[in-house]
């Protein structure tokens, strides 16, 4: 930092401020903010930065930026946001900020075309510009790429997504069905897999890798999507001002008067899956009960009741129709609609089975007398028998061992409270098998027998830290440590490798590996997914005792640590047992453990299982018995009562790098500007957190300590040749650069020449390019 210069010092809500520093301290600075002379206030040291002469001027890519760190990237952002320039790149890293309102003209026809076979960098940073390099490098490379979009709830993920898949099938499809199909999958996915939370209204709940298949002369011809981890615990309870997903809301708003009567279905407010969103869910008798008398009024009641189905911001039937035209494009017939429908309506029938205590001595539980009606009504959707419905809700077939009689079947009654566990747990089995179904069926519409190469879009929920974390956010969180690894690896490494192959003799780059954070949870035996299993295995697991299996197990590890050292868990009482604290590569975040163990199996008690699996409907059938378990394993299953859903994603998660590692890699990081979902309002800090947790910060001080722009000899020579005498164009281009540099009198220190390429530092590059086209 130069005398006299502004500098970028931390503020609060905006990120940075401007301000000039007026005093050095031994490791605090005494900043002046330049907006508010006269007034003072200390930095950290490591937290100041210097600014760029021209604050206001901003730059496609922030590499041509002459300072690299987090603030001038922060305030290069801002200032194309302010301009509705929404991407920007670091390198060949893709920054989008979601704009919350449609920019005139920047997605259509004119803008598909423009950026058809244009190098990255000769355009305006573009989502475009990211799947048209995918698909030269494919095409160029003979090799399958991917496209890793992440980013938090509400930062364009999924926006993103279906933009490169939509550029690619008008751009390089075949002009048939399957192009359109590839794009109209996705309201059916949507429909399915997406709800209204509190960060996004249409936020998917499951994570997806869309392929895009290539034949050999580089032309589409099929899809394949696969998806991750559904979330389950949404289809029977919400938490405030969140929904269930859309396909519900959307089959009662929208179906004929016909079909509702067939399904028998009502308002919205009538479903007990569907009316939570604004209460709390209890299951016990007595809760209810509390909540009734907690209503003062009619209109409290109608508060409750209505909770928050009626949203302004969504369309329910008009969004039912489109679905329905989405799935008529995509092939999908009169049978197979009704049959998903069907389904979606048996799931809400039996969320409303109510049970009550038998009062007898055997303790169990019996339906209460209206929950008849509705037990036939789901039994009918879902082509159970009532009867053996009603039994297998309300007991349970346990194998016994006792007094020697081996494998002896004793049905147990069960209580209000595991009734209702058990309802629940068949809901959830259903839907997500119904799920399962969909992205089966979405894929039979795009089929393909030979494919080249594929370009894969990933779009999968980033780093989350809430004020409660869960076994939802412990399985995402150890995604993104993979996902981390793989861009380090990538941009860090490769970057490496390059400086090293063209003999540039530059120090190594250093990076944090997070391979330690990676192991402590999937590590065979003592990683924390192996040791949950364990738990779910024991006659009587407990979430307590998990936890402190954990803590013993990884008693020293820095990854590690108890949740007293985690201020927010500390705020709430968390005990040692109730929670463990983890060092992600963004933060640390503190897991509370309660229903890990339900949370990470699978499995349906012996009698619901068996229940559906000879359900007289044959769609219902074939949706347990099409799901990848063998018999055997759920024969195993059964007798276990265990199929483990942590290790199951992390094979897919395995499954899923193994073939990202294969492929050629481009990277969208997205960037939700506020909290509020609204346009024109960059709030730095909260921006700022993202850029950081999202790797650009570390990519930057590499890029600030090496020579992050750089162009191949031939590159130059073409570019700049117009501007020299004819004798320096007789050289080679390698020749022909070195004259060039050597007559402009570059500094030595700005740039090196690698063996096919020159590479400038920082800014350098911005700079040469300005002095040859100004003389
Ligand atoms: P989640 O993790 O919750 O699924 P996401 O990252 O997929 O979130 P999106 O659903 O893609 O987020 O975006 C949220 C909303 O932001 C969209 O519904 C849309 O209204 C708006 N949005 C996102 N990107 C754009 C864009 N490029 N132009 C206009 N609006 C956008
Ligand atoms: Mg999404």
């Amino acid at each position: 930092m130069e005398d006299g210069k502004p500098v970028w010092a931390p503020h609060p809500t905006d990120g940075f401020q401007l301000g000039m520093i007026v005093d050095i301290g031994a490791d605090a600075l005494t900043i002046e903010p330049l907006n508010q002379r006269g007034k003072t206030f200390l930095a950290p040291m490591n937290q100041v930065y210097p600014a760029e002469d021209d604050v206001n001027k901003h730059v496609d890519d922030n590499c041509c930026l002459m300072y690299l760190n987090e603030a001038t990237l922060l305030n290069n952002v801002r200032v194309r946001y302010n301009k509705d320039y929404i991407y920007t790149y670091v390198a060949n890293i893709l920054i989008a900020v979601n704009p919350y309102y449609d920019i005139p003209k920047l997605y259509g026809p004119e803008a598909i075309k423009s950026y058809q076979g244009k190098s990255l960098g000769t355009l305006p940073p573009h989502v475009y510009a990211i799947a048209d390099k995918a698909y030269r490098d494919m095409k160029v490379l003979k090799m399958s790429q991917s496209i890793i979009v992440s980013g938090e709830s509400g930062a364009g993920k999924t926006e993103n997504t279906k933009f490169v898949l939509r550029y690619l099938t008008t751009t390089y499809g075949s002009g048939q069905d399957i192009d359109e199909r590839i794009v109209e999958a996705n309201p059916l996915l949507e429909a399915f897999g997406n709800a209204k939370t509190v960060r996004n209204n249409n936020s998917s709940r499951f994570g997806k890798f869309v392929e895009i298949h290539f034949n050999d002369k580089n032309a589409v011809v099929g899809g394949f999507v696969s998806h991750y981890l559904l979330e389950k615990s949404r289809i029977c309870m919400q938490s405030n001002d969140e929904r269930n997903y859309h396909i519900f809301y959307r089959l009662c708003a929208g179906a004929s008067e016909d079909l509702k009567k067939k399904l028998h279905l009502d308002s919205p407010d009538s479903f007990r899956y569907l009316n939570r969103g604004c209460t709390r869910y209890f299951a016990s008798k007595d809760a209810d009960k509390q909540i009734m008398q907690n209503r003062k009024s009619p209109e409290d009641n109608k508060h409750v009741k209505m909770g928050a189905l009626k949203d302004p911001l969504l369309d329910d039937q008009g969004d039912f129709n489109r679905m329905c035209v989405a799935m008529k494009k995509i092939g999908l017939n009169d049978t197979e609609k009704l049959d998903l429908f069907r389904v979606v309506a048996g799931v809400l029938h039996l969320g409303n089975i109510d049970f009550e205590e038998t009062g007898s001595s055997s303790g169990g539980c019996v339906l209460k007398n209206q929950s008849n009606q509705t037990l036939e009504c789901c039994a009918d959707l879902l082509g159970l028998d009532q009867d053996d419905l009603r039994v297998s809700l309300t007991t349970r077939v346990m194998l016994t061992t006792a007094g020697g009689a081996k494998g002896t079947v004793i049905k147990v009654p069960l209580k209000v409270e595991q009734a209702n566990n058990a309802r629940d747990a068949l809901a959830k089995a259903v839907y997500s098998r119904l799920f399962d179904h969909v992205v089966k069926r979405v894929n039979q519409c795009f089929p393909f027998e030979t494919s080249s190469n594929f370009i894969g879009v990933l779009d999968i929920a980033g780093f989350e830290y809430f004020e409660h974390n869960s076994f939802e956010q412990f399985c995402i969180n150890y995604c993104n440590e993979k996902l981390q690894q793989f861009f380090n690896e990538r941009i860090l490494k490769e970057e490496q490798e390059l400086y090293q192959r063209e003999g540039l003799g530059v120090n190594e780059v250093h990076y944090v590996d997070n391979q330690d954070c990676i192991d402590l949870v999937e590590a065979k035996l003592v990683g924390i997914l192996d040791i949950l299993d364990e738990e779910n295995r024991l006659p009587q697991p407990s979430d307590q005792h998990l936890t402190l299996a954990v803590h013993n197990k990884h008693k020293d590890h820095f990854r590690l640590t108890v949740p007293r050292k985690s201020k927010l868990a500390i705020h709430r009482n968390l005990r040692d047992d109730e929670g463990f604290m983890i060092r992600h590569f963004a933060g640390a975040v503190c897991y509370e453990t309660t229903r890990f163990v339900e949370k990470n199996n699978d499995a349906l008690h012996m009698s619901l299982e068996s229940l559906v699996c000879e359900s007289k409907d044959k769609f219902v059938r074939e949706l347990f018995e099409n799901s990848n378990t063998t018999k055997d394993s759920k024969q195993k299953a059964g007798k276990l009562g265990f199929i483990s859903v942590g290790n199951k994603f992390k094979t897919q998660l395995n499954l899923l790098l193994e073939k990202l590692r294969s492929t050629g890699s481009s990277f969208i990081r997205c960037v939700k500007p506020n909290l509020k979902m609204v346009s024109h309002q960059f709030e730095g800090a909260l921006i700022l957190s993202q850029l950081q947790c999202s790797g650009m910060v570390s990519v930057l001080d590499l890029m600030q300590g090496g020579f992050p722009s750089r162009a191949p000899f031939h590159e130059l020579y073409n570019m700049y040749k117009q501007y020299m005498p004819a004798k320096l164009t007789r050289l080679n281009p390698r020749l022909f650069c070195k004259a060039l540099f050597k007559a402009l009198g570059l500094n030595d220190h700005d740039f090196k020449f690698g063996l096919t390429r020159v590479f400038f530092r920082p800014g350098k590059f911005a700079e040469f390019d300005q002095i040859m086209k100004s003389d």
